[in-house]
């Protein structure tokens, strides 16, 4: 039994008190040097952007420490099972892992497995935690596709940095838009008849261009043909994927992982 096993069945939330505070260390000392330097006075702003500048390290770490501690049986396991043929493997090499979530970025080193007989590899770990075959997690893949859904691509990425704080770019955030509604089929987006009664209303008592995105999404759920945009010049980059970018969005929420990871 490795290490890390060993603390796990010691006392694994012990371990990870320990390492958070070892965490909180490093970013008291990162404000102290910045906030207390001498003569200087920031302000409130100044406090805040020093925060955000500072807190993704530290709970990226935190997030780290947390699945390290809580996972450590998977992260020494030196056999696993092959999930095709049952097969039993011996771990190859231990595999790094850089993820963001939305606390920040966090680096995994877990074991692979490689069944021979199947030309399969695989990561126990991975499939435990869902993690996505892409760097930014489904967290932010999440928000990223909500934050598409109403808002060119050209100006997703700028208006997600400012809101969460995360920089991800126009690219990723058009690829992720696109496999979730490559993903998502017209009986996954359509909404109940009383949900589009309910957006027809509300459209009805709203003003452009949000009402826009709603108005389109309910008509293509309805199969009507859609508004046209010509009076409103909305930017072309939107125009053929809003129709369905609100509710394909809320699909994502229950979007299986290995098809957009
Ligand atoms: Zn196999």
């Amino acid at each position: 039994m490795g290490l890390a096993a060993g603390i796990l069945e010691q006392d694994p939330t012990g371990e990870f008190r320990h390492m958070i505070h070892d965490e909180v260390d490093k970013w008291v000392d990162q404000i102290i040097d910045e906030a207390f330097e001498n003569g200087k006075e920031p302000t409130v702003m100044e406090l805040s952007q020093l925060f955000s500048k500072t807190k993704q390290k530290f709970f990226g770490a935190c997030f780290q420490a947390l699945i390290e501690q809580k996972y450590a049986g998977l992260l020494e396991q030196e056999f696993a099972p092959c999930p095709q043929c049952g097969k039993q493997c011996k771990k190859r090499r231990g595999n790094l892992k850089r993820m963001v979530t939305m606390q920040g970025p966090s680096v995994l080193k877990r074991p692979w497995f490689y069944c021979v007989d199947c030309s399969y590899g695989f990561s126990p770990l991975d499939k435990t935690l869902e993690i996505s075959r892409k760097k930014y997690q489904f967290d932010v893949q999440k928000k990223s596709t909500r934050t598409a859904a109403e808002v060119p691509f050209s100006s997703g990425s700028k208006l997600f940095a400012d809101l969460t704080e995360h920089t991800v770019s126009d690219h990723f955030m058009h690829d992720t838009f696109e496999d979730v509604g490559a993903y998502a089929s017209l009986e996954d987006v359509m909404p109940t008849q009383a949900e589009i009664a309910k957006r027809c209303q509300w459209v009805s008592e709203s003003s452009w261009p949000t009402a826009f995105c709603r108005m389109a999404s309910a008509s293509v759920a309805a199969t009507l043909p859609l508004p046209s945009t010509s009076q409103t010049q909305r930017p072309q980059s939107i125009e053929p994927t809003a129709a369905c970018s609100v509710a394909s969005a809320s699909v994502a929420d229950g979007l299986p992982p290995s098809e957009i990871g």
